[in-house]
C-alpha cells in the first residue's frame, strides 16, 4: 500500500472522504488536483476542510489535514484545473485515478485520459439524494468485458441540460457514503482483493434507502473503446467550454 500512487481529481465533496480514508489506510502517495479555494458553503460536505481553512487553496487545506492524519503519506499538490494538454502525462505518474469531479466536461476528459494512459478509474458521482460508484478499466490489457464511462454516457449533455451547479443541493452525508464506497473500491483495486466493481455500477437512492448493483457492459459502438473508435486522442476535448461553476 505504501508503494501505491493514487490521483484524486477534485478536493470537494467526494474528494474529501476519499482523501481521508486513503490517507488513513496508508496509500503512500496521494495526488490532489483542484484549482478552487475553500468556501464556507463547502464545509457542509467537504470534511477534509474546516472553518479556519476558508479562503485557502483546497489542495493546501487537504494536504494539511492529511499531514495531521498520517504524516507518512506523501501528498503531491496539483493546484490547477485538469487540462487536455497535461492530462496524459499527469495520469501516467499514478497507479489509479479517482474521479471526484463535479462537472461533465471533466468527467469525460478523465475517462478518456485514464483509458489512453491505461489506468484504472474509480468513479463516484452524486446529485441531490442519489449516488453512483463505478470502476472503469477496459483499456487494452484490462477488463475486456467491462465498460468505460462513455459506454454508459456517450457524450456530455448540452450545456443547457446540465444542472446549473452540479453540487447545488447535495446532502453532505451522501458524499461521505459515496466517497467511502469509492475509497473501498480503490483499496480493492490496489490490493487485488474481492470482486472488482468493473462491469457493474452501484446506484444508491438515499431517500428510499436502496442500493442497486446494475450490470454494465462494453458498448461495441462506443466512440472510445468500441470496435470502430472515433476518439483516437484527447483533441476532442480541446474546444469544450469550461464549466460554469465548481464545487
Ligand atoms: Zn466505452
Amino acid at each position: 500500500m505504501l508503494g501505491s500512487k493514487v490521483l484524486v481529481v477534485g478536493a470537494g465533496g467526494l474528494g474529501a472522504p476519499l482523501l481521508m480514508y486513503l490517507a488513513a489506510a496508508g496509500v503512500g502517495t496521494l495526488g490532489v488536483i483542484d484549482d478552487d479555494v475553500v468556501d464556507l458553503s463547502n464545509l457542509q460536505r467537504q470534511i477534509v476542510h474546516a472553518t479556519p481553512d476558508v479562503g485557502k487553496a483546497k489542495v493546501d487545506s487537504a494536504a494539511e489535514t492529511i499531514a495531521r492524519l498520517n504524516p507518512g503519506v506523501r501528498v503531491v499538490r496539483h493546484k490547477t484545473r485538469l487540462s487536455v494538454a497535461g492530462a496524459l502525462e499527469l495520469f501516467s505518474g499514478y497507479d489509479l485515478i479517482a474521479d471526484g469531479s463535479d462537472n461533465f466536461p471533466t468527467r469525460f476528459l478523465i475517462n478518456d485520459a485514464a483509458w489512453f494512459a491505461r489506468k484504472p478509474l474509480v468513479s463516484g458521482a452524486i446529485l441531490r439524494f442519489d449516488g453512483q460508484v463505478a470502476v472503469f478499466r477496459n483499456y487494452p490489457g484490462g477488463d475486456a468485458d467491462g465498460p468505460c464511462y462513455r459506454c454508459l454516457f456517450r457524450a456530455p449533455p448540452p450545456p443547457g441540460q446540465i444542472p446549473s451547479c452540479a453540487e447545488a443541493g447535495v446532502l453532505g452525508a451522501l458524499c461521505g457514503t459515496v466517497g467511502s464506497i469509492q475509497a473501498t473500491e480503490i483499496l480493492k483495486e490496489l490490493l487485488g482483493i474481492g470482486t472488482s466493481l468493473s462491469g457493474g455500477m452501484l446506484v444508491y437512492d438515499a431517500l428510499a434507502t436502496q442500493f442497486r448493483r446494475i450490470r454494465v457492459k462494453r458498448d461495441p459502438g462506443c466512440p472510445l473503446c468500441g470496435d470502430a473508435p472515433t476518439i483516437l486522442d484527447l483533441s476532442v476535448h480541446e474546444n469544450v467550454a469550461p464549466p460554469v461553476c465548481s464545487a
